[in-house]
């Protein structure tokens, strides 16, 4: 497999652009599934998050909401120790079904952040639905992941809505940091 550059940075393919349609399909019909009849708001956890939300509702046909917040933990490819706040929370989110869509849950300190806020709001129930989440980095459970894409190894990827310094977010496929 040819390797790409990406900035400073050599990446190699790790997750093919087919894989993940394919499996964006499912979990989009299971969560047709689960909540049919309860009109879930779907919360886009930006920039990351972009092109998996697309995928994702793309294979719904319920009714459901579409939205996006933001925030950022992450500066080059080093964990930074202070998560930001979360930008763009709506207010309404009172007896609502509450997804939150993820890029990737990492250590898991983002998501917890984010959770925490959601919560103030009294929703009905809160699930994260996360295109990729490295397990092995997860410093504590977080019940409310319930759909996950893939599980991968603790290694640094870029590519479908995942950046490397900006870059890198428009690729298809996933690629993981080879040097
Ligand atoms: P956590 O708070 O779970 O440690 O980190 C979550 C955030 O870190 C993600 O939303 C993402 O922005 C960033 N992140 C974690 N791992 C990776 C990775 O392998 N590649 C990229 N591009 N970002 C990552």
């Amino acid at each position: 497999m040819y390797p790409i550059q990406i900035g400073d940075k050599t990446f190699e393919l790790y997750l093919e652009k087919e894989m993940i349609s394919k499996r964006t399909r499912l979990l989009g019909i299971q969560l047709n599934v689960d909540y049919e009849g309860r009109c879930p708001i779907l919360i886009g956890v930006l920039n990351g998050s972009f092109l998996f939300m697309a995928g994702l509702v793309k294979e719904m046909d319920i009714a459901c909401e579409v939205s996006f917040i933001r925030l950022s933990s992450y500066e080059g490819t080093e964990r930074s120790d202070s998560v930001k706040k979360v930008l763009g929370l709506q207010e309404n989110l009172k007896d609502r079904d509450v997804i939150l869509v993820e890029d990737i849950v990492d250590t898991g300190a983002t998501l917890r952040y984010i959770l925490k806020e959601v919560y103030r709001q009294e929703p009905a129930s809160v699930a994260v639905c996360s295109l990729l989440l490295k397990p092995d980095s997860l410093t504590e459970e977080i019940s409310e992941i319930k759909y996950v894409g893939f599980e991968i190894a603790n290694d640094f990827v870029v590519g479908h809505g995942l950046d490397y310094n900006g870059l890198g977010r428009n690729l298809n496929s996933i690629y993981v940091l080879t040097s």
